[in-house]
């Protein structure tokens, strides 16, 4: 093997750094030319649902931004990548989660909404709730893309125990493609090694803060997985709570807290009865209904809601938002899009 894999794997090695809630500053690596504010840019995406373009308009007039690059969840459904969040604080993408599809989702962003931000080259910060394979199936994806269109620096990739392996596994999964693009006619020499992760594993706590950005990983109930994250994203100018997936988690009220905008997970509670039994039982311990999402986001104080990974069987986002209102909502919502902004 020409390509000295144990060398990556050493070297991943010594990068990684595990994280028992305490906190840890981690080292801006300089990267990123200075980008504009976007806020003079455009409309929301062809095709956006109803009340889209407001959602849009506002949420360009902030430096902190939400951008849903996956609203999606394990159906194979074509208008919704798997589930990953873009923060976008002015010139630097903080994403949360890898779904299938995000880097393209990145680019159709950075290239349709005029955000250089999500240039794929520019993506090197990830951020995983948890270990279910539609949230870590874009890991390959971002890891490595990135690297072949000379993402000059390592991805940054903070998760639960667990995501180390993960890495070290699609490292070693891919090493043919790594030894040809390293070792055969690419130009390479400029960012040779910027396919090695750096990784964090973390259970919980402040895991990136720098300048105006913090980041914590919130510890939160999703069935009987061992680590689950919802992320609090503190930005100079707003405060932007993402559950991951997620039974109701008290956590996530305490973490909000008021906060300028909730993406949350939910599913439809009217099809919710018509599930087989056994995936009912699934459902009411894994995820989150509308009316325990209204308990949720009221007592959190949520400025603005946002529903994402919304499982429909059968319903559309006219329907689930009519079950939030009906749940006793009313206060800002939106049920998410692919490339929506808020
Ligand atoms: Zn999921
Ligand atoms: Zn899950």
């Amino acid at each position: 093997m020409i390509l000295d894999l144990e060398r990556a794997l050493r070297s991943m090695r010594a990068a990684r750094t595990h994280v028992t809630g305490i906190l840890i500053t981690v080292a801006l690596a300089a990267c990123s030319p200075a980008a504009d504010d976007g806020s003079d840019v455009i409309a929301a995406p062809e095709g956006a649902a109803e009340g889209e373009d407001t959602a849009f308009a506002e949420a360009m007039t902030y430096r902190t931004r939400v951008v849903m690059l996956g609203t999606g969840n394990p159906n194979a459904d074509p208008e919704r990548s798997g589930p990953a969040v873009a923060v976008v604080v002015d010139d630097q993408a903080f994403i949360f989660d890898a779904g299938p599809g995000v880097v393209r989702r990145a680019a159709k962003a950075a290239r349709d909404l005029e955000i250089p931000a999500l240039g794929a080259a520019r993506l090197n910060r990830v951020f995983i709730t948890h270990l279910h394979s539609d949230h870590t199936l874009g890991l390959p994806d971002i890891l490595l893309s990135p690297w072949v269109l000379d993402r000059p620096d390592r991805l940054q990739v903070v998760g639960p125990p667990g995501i180390d392996a993960m890495m070290s596994h699609i490292v070693m999964a891919y090493e043919a493609d790594i030894d040809r693009r390293i070792n055969g006619l690419e130009p390479r020499d400029a960012n040779r090694d910027s396919y090695i992760p750096d990784v964090v594993e973390t259970e919980g706590g402040v895991v990136y803060e720098e300048g105006e950005v913090r980041i914590e990983a919130i510890p939160i109930t999703h069935g009987d997985w061992s680590f689950s994250f919802a992320y609090k994203v503190t930005g100079p100018d707003r405060t932007i709570v993402i559950s991951g997936d997620a039974a109701p988690s008290e956590p996530i009220v305490e973490a909000c807290d008021g906060c300028d905008v909730l993406v949350h997970e939910v599913y439809s509670g009217e099809r919710f009865v018509t599930r087989p039994p056994e995936w009912q039982a699934y459902h009411s311990v894994f995820h989150t209904s509308p009316e325990q999402l209204v308990d949720i986001a009221t007592r959190a104080g949520a400025q603005k809601l946002v529903l994402y990974h919304q499982l429909y069987w059968g319903t559309d986002d006219a329907g689930l938002l009519a079950e939030m209102r009906s749940a006793g909502w009313d206060g800002p919502l939106q049920s998410a899009v692919d490339l929506g902004v808020y």
